[in-house]
């Protein structure tokens, strides 16, 4: 009797141990790409995608025929190197056992089909005769999968692969090395295609969207600011404090890097690294100035109070609707891409 049906396009002999070996062909989605998590505990988000062959590759290639010839990926969150084998999803690997499961089911379905069938009811006198007929049951269905639709698409600069991920990662999967600055270049792009819209947003939608759409420009400024400066702080502290103090560290952050000088300090005191050497104190000031811009966008409706009056000189007085610039923006965008650049190179 086979041991496998379905599964028998995909058994490729036995492993050393004498265990059957399968190996089972991941279906690329419609970007080209298969799923690949990381199973590191501490790690976030864990789960990428990357490209089952090379964007400049022209030839089709059988599914897996090359992600399965890489010897080796890394995760792009946390770094972590591994067999390709060991990345596997979640998803992929429900899959993966609801098929085995299924051929296993068949498998002992077939079984008892053969028992039932040699019962044949005996004549013999002195015995009890049972006809017995086995009906098999529904198998097994094989569970759905699908890979996780990831928006960060990133072409590697160093090897050309590509790979997605979630938000910002700091390495290529493929050679492992800091994609930090690729992540930049997108992100400043999309916030100033966004800037770019509003002549055609206050055209179309009036003055009040316009604002609305630059105070959202300018919150995504002091989120890449945040965001890029979270990751920069947590790989730089690597290796330089204990992990234990590193976590303690990071945990004692909150939002602090919404603030350009508590950035600065926190940078100082535990990497003697100074962010802002690369921008002077009048670059610094505006800076300052539209990060406490940006708190009074988020948390009063755009008003001007007192807070506000205290931390930046301004000519507003407080009730008055923050002033907002779609130059000033984009220079402020263009600031902290400087001060991160700097800071990553
Ligand atoms: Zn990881
Ligand atoms: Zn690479």
């Amino acid at each position: 009797m086979d041991m496998w049906h379905d599964m028998e396009k995909y058994h490729k002999g036995k492993t050393p141990e004498g265990h059957d070996k399968l190996v089972i062909p991941l279906s690329p989605d419609e970007d080209g790409m298969v799923g690949r998590e990381c199973h590191q505990d501490e790690c976030q988000p864990k789960y990428f995608k990357i490209a089952s062959h090379k964007p400049e590759t022209e030839k089709q290639v059988e599914p897996n025929q090359e992600e399965t010839s890489l010897e080796y990926l890394y995760c792009p969150y946390c770094g972590y190197k591994d067999g390709f084998q060991q990345f596997i999803t979640k998803g992929q690997s429900e899959w993966v056992e609801s098929m085995i499961y299924r051929d296993v089911a068949k498998t002992i379905q077939d079984m008892l089909g053969d028992t039932f069938k040699s019962s044949t009811p005996s004549s013999n006198k002195g015995f009890i005769s049972i006809s017995l007929q086995y009906k098999p049951g529904s198998l097994p269905s094989v569970r759905h999968y699908a890979e996780n639709e990831l928006k960060r698409i990133i072409d590697c600069d160093r090897c050309g692969r590509r790979y997605a991920v979630y938000g910002i990662s700091m390495h290529c999967p493929f050679c492992g090395e800091g994609n930090l600055a690729l992540h930049l270049d997108k992100s400043v792009d999309i916030i100033m295609s966004l800037i770019d819209c509003y002549d055609a947003i206050v055209n179309k939608a009036g003055k009040e969207a316009g604002y609305h759409l630059l105070g959202n420009s300018l919150e995504d400024c002091v989120s890449l600011f945040e965001g890029f400066f979270k990751i920069i702080y947590a790989d730089k502290l690597k290796g330089k404090v204990s992990e234990d103090d590193r976590k303690d560290k990071l945990s004692k952050l909150r939002n602090s890097f919404q603030q350009p000088s508590k950035a600065e300090q926190i940078f100082k005191a535990n990497l003697q690294l100074d962010i802002f050497s690369s921008i002077d104190d009048k670059d610094k000031t505006f800076l300052e100035y539209q990060f406490a811009k940006r708190h009074v966008i988020t948390h009063n409706l755009g008003l001007v109070d007192e807070k506000f009056k205290d931390q930046v000189s301004t000519w507003q007085t407080a009730g008055q609707e923050v002033h907002l610039d779609a130059n000033e923006i984009k220079q402020l965008l263009n600031l902290v891409k400087r001060v991160i650049v700097a800071t990553i190179s």
